[in-house]
């Protein structure tokens, strides 16, 4: 299936690695110029090499940290003008309440929550005036099903979401969609080194340790970044104008309801 954006131009945040990282591949091989962020450069650049090596599509790299200002600016002055925006960021730790300061709070609202609200604020009059816009939050399944350990994030992302749903539906007459992706478990760095990586300590090989993690999904494992890209590519074009303020859980079936 074309998706029918060929030639548009997408920021991809957070995607030298993981989750960004697939949706970046994903858009560029349906056509569409990149700007992709990350604080790392080496792990930026060889994902920016592999993806034009690939794809033959312009990929423009920025250094920085997008949950800062500097970092957005820089962001937006690789692309003022972008038809697709891909919000992404890392999350915040884990913890206990009862630890967190007011410090640790507002880093993670910063980081996923504000940081996603100011680029939109930044890219969406824009994409009315052309008549085309397509935003992804990358958030997390805990929007959904909270995860006890990661109030922060859980917090943070849900304030994003319930902001998002209002605007959603005053844009979408313009062709301008705004949805979130919500992940569950997906082998990414972020995975191997958190809860793979305690497994692997204790004995268990990352195959051993992969392969528990996903024993008692729905899906029989966890998830493949891959197949978050694909999701993500599809929310993005053409044809997806009519899906407006969903909240797209991928996480195996994990999540147990009937319906949502
Ligand atoms: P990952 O594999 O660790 O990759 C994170 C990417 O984001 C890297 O490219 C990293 O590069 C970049 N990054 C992190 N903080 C950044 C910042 N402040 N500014 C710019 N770039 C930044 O992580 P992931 O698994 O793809 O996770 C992506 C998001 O999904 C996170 O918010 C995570 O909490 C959420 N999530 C993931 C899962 C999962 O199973 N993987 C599940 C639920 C939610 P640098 O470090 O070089 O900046």
């Amino acid at each position: 299936m074309d998706l029918g954006i060929r030639g548009k131009k997408a920021i991809v945040c957070a995607a030298s690695k993981g989750l960004g990282r697939a949706c970046a591949i994903s858009l560029a091989r349906e056509g569409v110029d990149l700007v992709i962020t990350a604080r790392g450069a080496e792990a930026l650049e060889a994902t920016a090499s592999e993806i034009r090596a690939k794809y033959q599509v312009n990929v423009t790299t920025v250094v920085g940290d997008i949950s800062t200002e500097e970092g957005r600016a820089a962001a937006l002055a690789a692309c003022p003008a972008p038809d697709i925006l891909v919000n992404n960021c890392g999350g915040p730790p884990p913890g206990d309440f009862r630890d967190w300061q007011r410090e640790d709070w507002i880093k993670a609202i910063d980081s996923n929550m504000l940081t996603p609200i100011f680029l939109i604020k930044s890219v969406v009059d824009g994409m009315i005036g052309r008549k085309f816009g397509r935003i992804v939050n990358i958030t997390s399944a805990s929007v959904k099903s909270p995860i006890p350990h990661l109030g922060m994030s859980n917090g943070a992302r849900a304030g994003l979401t319930g902001f998002v749903a209002g605007l959603a539906r005053q844009v979408a007459k313009h062709n301008v969609t705004i949805n979130g992706l919500l992940p569950g478990p997906f082998n990414t760095d972020r995975i191997r080194n958190s809860s793979l990586a305690m497994a692997v300590k204790a004995g268990k090989t990352m195959e051993e340790a992969l392969a528990d993690m996903g024993k008692n999904n729905p899906a029989g494992r966890i998830g493949d970044p891959a197949e978050f890209g694909e999701a993500c590519a599809f929310l993005c074009g053409a044809q997806a104008g009519f899906i407006v303020g969903q909240n797209l859980v991928m996480d195996g079936g994990n999540f147990n309801s009937s319906m949502g």
